[in-house]
């Protein structure tokens, strides 16, 4: 069990008021909120030892390289990889995936060549596949999903066959929370020769994940997500696949030897890192990973698990009027509720949730195709993590019966 009271006291941000009502803070799964401890590993960077790194020899620049290459060490130990050369940093879960589009995807996928992926990607591991299928007259294929919010794998041996070349998948869903079996869909792949890129922007956060025991290529997440500043992202590459791949990006740092007319490559993984990088929130991720793993993720799971239940017990009193989408089962599932109700626009409800301090994601939560499927144009989304509390839940389905009151039968909030 978290001691969830004494975790909220970490985060200086869950202390203010939205509205004039204490905030709700329940759009985890867009960015979560961050603790002292990573902000303050910020400013002692800024203050203590700002230098750029991998360059010089005077005593700020070697701090700065060390702490630099050590969140790279705690982020390798964090997801079970065997070596931190093969993590790469990038901005994002979106750039981790587009490297592999820009660099990998160029050598390896060809024409009449197949690229798997569910129905319930996020546009970021969408739009590039479309862009390499078009380049490559390659052929994107869908994994389709149920009724129940879980992927259809009656049919995948066709699906993934011997023209597969990668299978891309999400591991969480963000809109409607269903975790994936990429373990089992991972070997199926490699039964056919494919790589695998594992989209884990929602899974790396909130559950315990070994991309060793995973078996995958590929592995995406973002460090806004997991307590993390912004602008830094991870795409960890099994080794071996990162040894025969090209740079993608090239100039400063990423090179060995230069002459005017060539260049050559430095070690792995700074060949693909070129420029300066983002130092400082680099090692804010490192303080993120200090923090989660003092918490747990195991225990951070079970928490999320317990509330999802929870939210989707008491979500039972409004089933007449919303719509959940997202697998009943909560050993399948994320700690995401989406809903909306069949006449009253999602941005609606949002509004009048946030009037009350609640903060929640109304849209189509860039799943666009997803959310068309299940026949609206949005969806409100509530997403936990492990601040969050019953109590939180409680206030969300207070909201939401006053915005149903007046949304829906007519009568103004008090
Ligand atoms: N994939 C999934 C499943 C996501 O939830 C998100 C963020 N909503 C992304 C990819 C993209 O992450 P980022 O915006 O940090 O690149």
């Amino acid at each position: 069990m978290l001691d969830v009271q004494s975790i909220r006291k970490d985060f200086p941000v869950l202390s203010r008021k939205v509205n004039g009502h204490p905030l709700v803070y329940l759009d985890n799964a867009a960015t979560s909120q961050k603790p002292s401890s990573v902000i303050q590993s910020l400013v002692d960077y800024y203050e203590g030892y700002n230098a750029n790194v991998h360059r010089g020899v005077h005593t700020l620049s070697m701090e700065a390289t060390d702490k630099f290459e050590e969140a790279r060490e705690k982020v390798a130990r964090f997801i079970g990889a065997e070596t931190s050369e093969s993590i790469i940093w990038t901005r994002n879960t979106s750039e981790s995936i587009n490297l592999v589009a820009y660099t990998w995807a160029q050598e390896n996928i060809g024409e009449g060549d197949e690229i798997v992926l569910t129905r319930m990607e996020h546009h970021s591991n969408l739009v590039p596949w479309q862009k390499v299928a078009r380049d490559k007259g390659a052929r994107i294929r869908f994994i389709p999903m149920t009724d129940d919010y879980t992927l259809d794998l009656s049919d995948i041996d066709s699906i993934i066959n011997p023209r597969t070349k990668l299978v891309s998948i999400v591991h969480v869903s963000n809109s409607i929370g269903t975790i994936n079996p990429v373990q089992e869909l991972t070997k199926l792949a490699k039964r056919v020769g494919a790589a695998v890129l594992i989209d884990g922007a929602q899974s790396v956060p909130h559950m315990p994940v070994d991309v060793a025991k995973l078996g995958c290529d590929f592995f995406a997440f973002s460090g806004h997500k997991m307590l993390g500043p912004t602008g830094i992202g991870v795409l960890y590459v099994k080794r071996d696949v990162l040894e025969d791949m090209e740079p993608f990006l090239r100039g400063g740092e990423m090179v060995l030897e230069v002459t005017y007319e060539d260049a050559s490559w430095n070690d792995l993984p700074m060949r693909f890192e070129a420029g300066t990088p983002n130092i400082a929130d680099a090692i804010g991720l490192g303080a993120a990973i200090d923090y989660l793993n003092d918490i747990g993720m195991q225990n951070v799971r079970d928490h999320e698990v317990q509330l999802t239940q929870y939210a989707l017990n008491a979500f039972k009193e409004l089933e007449e009027e919303l719509i959940l989408h997202g697998p009943v089962d909560v050993d399948v599932r994320g700690g995401i509720v989406s809903f909306h109700h069949p006449e009253v626009h999602p941005h609606d409800l949002g509004t009048i949730l946030d009037s009350r301090g609640i903060a929640v994601r109304t849209g189509h939560h860039c799943t666009m195709p997803l959310v068309k499927s299940l026949g609206v144009s949005a969806t409100a989304r509530a997403s936990f993590y492990l601040y969050n509390t019953e109590e939180e839940v409680d206030l969300l389905i207070g909201g939401l019966k006053e915005a149903l009151r007046y949304f829906a039968h007519g009568v103004a909030p008090a």
